[in-house]
């Protein structure tokens, strides 16, 4: 007799049938790759995979060679975007062995996502066991040094249906990047482009979910500010177009003068879980942190008066960047000297060491993997 849907689920994690690639990259092979690899150029050799349709539920995990997917054009994600992904990383410890950096907090992010996107919500344990399952076939291809393992989990739409509702069957899979240290030699601090053009998030939106829509909507705001000679672009908010949001992919954090933070409330920007590292780090160093609005006026005043000391932006690829220069259309100012500061310094060396396991975990981030 059948398995109930339900049980389906709850098994599935202790289930992946791992299929090793017949012809993965030679030692030769990998280890020219992996000398430069920059960010998301390079692919290891395995994906891990599971199906969803309303019948089964969650079934088919698997760990086998990466590989295309067949794309029919009547693919439902092609056609409404229904499509979210996490992004967190895998990195070797002096001892060999290999940790992941807060899975659980992805897995839930990603729970989160499917639901506003009205897609099949994968159980968190089944998140957790393909990246795990995955970054042990692979470990050999994660960086030693500064490097680390990206991982891009991600779920689509694979319904072939041109109707508009949510689909009825999903692809969740994993596939791994190595990445090189994002900063040769320490972090160099960004300029920034305040976008008065266009909005990311508004209230109700999908602000706060990791959708590939946010990105491809953030797109020509990027553009822009690339024009204006800038790195990066930080939006306001929707409704007054004042307060500062976030960046394109990155949070926002303001050190000031007495030695507090202040960054931007929950609500319509993304729950980072590097920014909420980064607030837990700080409280527990008894520094004061306020999750508050902010106005791009306030930012322009404090920065002047020498209140603002430093900002930075933060997020899993580069994990901390200082911010020296903002750029808007009613002219650019600098923070402090426009070289960044110790705070930010500081607060990257502690989130790196505990990532890389050369620093105490008090607060349980840590998932030794190998
Ligand atoms: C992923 C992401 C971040 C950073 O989140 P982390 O969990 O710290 O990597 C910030 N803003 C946006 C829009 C993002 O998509």
């Amino acid at each position: 007799m059948g398995v109930s849907v339900a049980k389906i689920d709850d098994t599935i994690w202790s289930s992946f049938e791992i299929q090793p690639a017949p012809n993965p990259a030679s030692d030769k092979e990998r280890e020219a790759k992996l000398v430069d690899p920059g960010f998301g150029r390079i692919f290891t050799d395995h994906m891990a995979i599971v199906r969803y349709n309303q019948a089964k539920g969650w079934h088919d995990a698997r760990v086998e060679s990466r590989a295309s997917f067949p794309l029919d054009p009547a693919l439902a994600v092609l056609h409404y975007a229904q499509e979210i992904f996490e992004g967190l990383k895998a990195y070797t410890r002096d001892d060999g062995g290999v940790n992941l950096f807060r899975p659980d907090a992805n897995a839930r992010r990603f729970h989160n996502s499917a639901e506003r996107m009205a897609m099949a919500p994968l159980p968190e344990p089944v998140f957790i066991e393909a990246v795990e399952q995955l970054v042990r076939i692979d470990c050999n291809w994660i960086p030693s040094g500064e490097g680390s393992l990206y991982l891009r989990p991600f779920m689509i739409a694979s319904e072939i249906f041109l109707g508009v509702k949510p689909s009825s069957e999903y692809i969740f899979a994993v596939i791994a990047s190595p990445v090189g240290s994002y900063f040769k030699g320490g972090p160099a601090p960004v300029s920034i482009w305040v976008s008065e053009n266009y909005t990311r998030a508004a209230v109700g939106g999908t602000g706060a979910v990791k959708c590939g829509g946010n990105y491809a909507a953030s797109l020509r705001a990027q553009a822009e500010a690339m024009d204006h000679g800038c790195d990066q672009v930080v939006f306001l908010d929707a409704v007054e177009r004042r307060y500062v949001e976030e960046l394109g992919g990155m949070n926002i954090f303001f050190v000031f003068d007495d030695g507090s933070l202040l960054t931007p409330p929950l609500g319509t920007i993304l729950p980072g879980i590097t920014r909420d590292s980064v607030i837990a780090l700080a409280k527990a160093s008894g520094t004061h942190v306020r999750e508050e609005l902010y106005t791009l006026d306030q930012w322009r005043a404090d920065a002047a008066s020498g209140k603002l000391k430093e900002a930075f932006a933060c997020g899993t690829a580069a994990v901390i960047s200082p911010i020296g220069k903002v750029c808007s259309a009613n002219g650019d100012f600098l923070i402090g000297d426009g070289t960044g500061g110790p705070v930010a310094t500081g607060l990257r060396k502690q989130l790196v060491d505990i990532q890389y396991g050369r620093a105490a975990d008090p607060h349980d981030w840590i998932r030794k993997v190998l």
